[in-house]
């Protein structure tokens, strides 16, 4: 093993347990093996801080005036410390050998040569707890538009928007992008959110529910802009961003894209999707898919290469990807107990309930939804709409409830 950085890598032989990435899943996975063995070497390797924080609140601060610091609930050295862990923070990944069980680190802060720092370590058992990164289509340059995948660059766009009333165009109008048009609108900024479907949602329900998620997002100010295109994003000699779009009209014989006038905006966000970059996997020699990420085994949570272990929005289970919270806690006790070697009855997947964070209007999901498929009508009426996807033998496999919002009295 070659260390060059003894401040940075601690000597010891093997890391024991060795877990890359310190997201929500990274630091459940710590809790589970603390809860169970107290002991036992954990090393945590980060690009980041390891800072912990809940990532769901992103979509939500901006409004309740909170900063990246005020939605820290410990700094990731002072978790690393209580948890008894050696936190390797800043430090990324960048190669896998599977058969030597070793790891190979660069400093993630390598704009400064007096970090960098290579590295290599071995682990006994690996746990990619890696996450997932935004795509950025090609009409979306990375350094003009913003994302909020991250409480770092969510927080320098926080501090950007603290300034005042500002106009902001969010691009894709799936969770994510739905819930922080609303939340910068309550924050008091000109949103416009626009998004290739004529609705919000468009990629998970039927257009019968998604129609009302458009009506509400509209009715409370937001300007939503379905069925277009962002083409180009270019910064302007005055600072402002000039955001090209086109519309895409669905018939059949008009493919012709429809050029408009370009939206002038102080800030572009994309949320047009996440994807796992396949370079460890591919490594590491871990089943991987393109769309869903890698490949687990469904009871066990391992990967098909020895001692290697995956959690969180890096993973799929059963060929569906699974980028929430609420399953982690299950699948991070099952890691914990496989590793450990205790018994175990092995991970039960169940879809999460999946819910809207935005007040407009309630929207809540069970099972797993798919836009296309058999949708059947179950309550219709104005204040609610209940609907079923049924799979080829007419069970169900999803359900959407969509209900207008409780005004408060008075
Ligand atoms: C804005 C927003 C709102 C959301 N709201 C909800 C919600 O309301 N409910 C819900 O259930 N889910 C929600 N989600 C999804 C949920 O937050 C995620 O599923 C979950 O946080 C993913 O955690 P993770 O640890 O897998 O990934 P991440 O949080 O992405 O963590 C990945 C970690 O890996 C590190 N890393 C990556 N590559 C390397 C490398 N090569 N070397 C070293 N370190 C590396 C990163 O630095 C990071 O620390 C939301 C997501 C977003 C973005």
């Amino acid at each position: 093993m070659s260390v060059e950085n003894q401040s940075v890598v601690p000597e010891a032989s093997s890391h024991g347990i060795v877990i890359i990435g310190a997201g929500l899943a990274g630091w459940h996975v710590i809790d589970a093996i603390r809860a169970k063995d107290k002991d036992m070497p954990i090393t945590l390797i980060t690009a980041d801080s390891g800072d912990r924080y809940h990532k769901p609140m992103l979509t939500m601060a901006i409004s309740q005036n909170k900063s990246a610091s005020d939605l820290v609930r410990a700094t990731g050295s002072k978790a690393a410390e209580a948890a008894n862990v050696n936190l390797l923070a800043n430090t990324q990944v960048t190669d896998i050998d599977a058969s030597t069980q070793q790891l190979q680190l660069v400093s993630a802060l390598r704009s400064d040569p007096v970090y960098t720092n290579y590295a290599t370590i071995s682990y006994d058992k690996l746990v990619l707890a890696m996450g997932a990164h935004p795509i950025f289509p090609q009409s979306l340059p990375e350094d003009l538009v913003w994302h909020v995948n991250h409480i770092e660059r969510f927080g320098q766009l926080q501090e950007k928007l603290a300034s005042g009333r500002q106009h902001v165009a969010i691009v894709g109008a799936g969770m994510v992008g739905t819930e922080i048009a609303e939340d910068l609108l309550k924050a008091g900024h000109e949103v416009t959110l626009i998004d290739l479907n004529d609705a919000p949602l468009s990629q998970m329900l039927p257009s019968k529910a998604t129609a009302r998620i458009a009506q509400a997002v509209k009715s409370q100010g937001i300007d939503f802009l379905g069925g277009y295109q962002v083409s180009d994003v270019i910064r302007n000699s005055d600072g402002k961003l000039q955001v090209s779009y086109e519309s895409v009209a669905s018939g059949a014989d008009s493919n012709i894209a429809q050029s408009l006038e370009p939206l002038i905006v102080d800030h572009v966000i994309a949320s047009t999707g996440l994807t796992v970059d396949d370079k460890l996997p591919a490594a590491a020699g871990v089943e991987f898919n393109r769309r869903t990420g890698i490949v687990v085994d469904a009871t066990t949570l391992r990967t098909n290469t020895s001692s290697i272990y995956a959690i969180g929005d890096c993973m799929s289970i059963n060929g569906v990807a699974c980028r929430y919270v609420a399953p982690l806690r299950a699948q991070a006790a099952t890691i914990a107990d496989d590793i450990l070697g205790h018994e175990h009855d092995g991970y039960e997947h169940k879809p999460p309930m999946i819910r809207l964070k935005n007040k407009a209007i309630s929207v809540m999901v069970t099972g797993v939804p798919q836009a296309t498929g058999n949708w059947q009508v179950k309550t219709e009426t104005d204040d609610e709409l209940i609907m079923d996807l049924l799979d080829d033998n007419d069970v169900v496999s999803a359900t959407v409830t969509i209900k207008a919002p409780v005004m408060p009295k008075g």
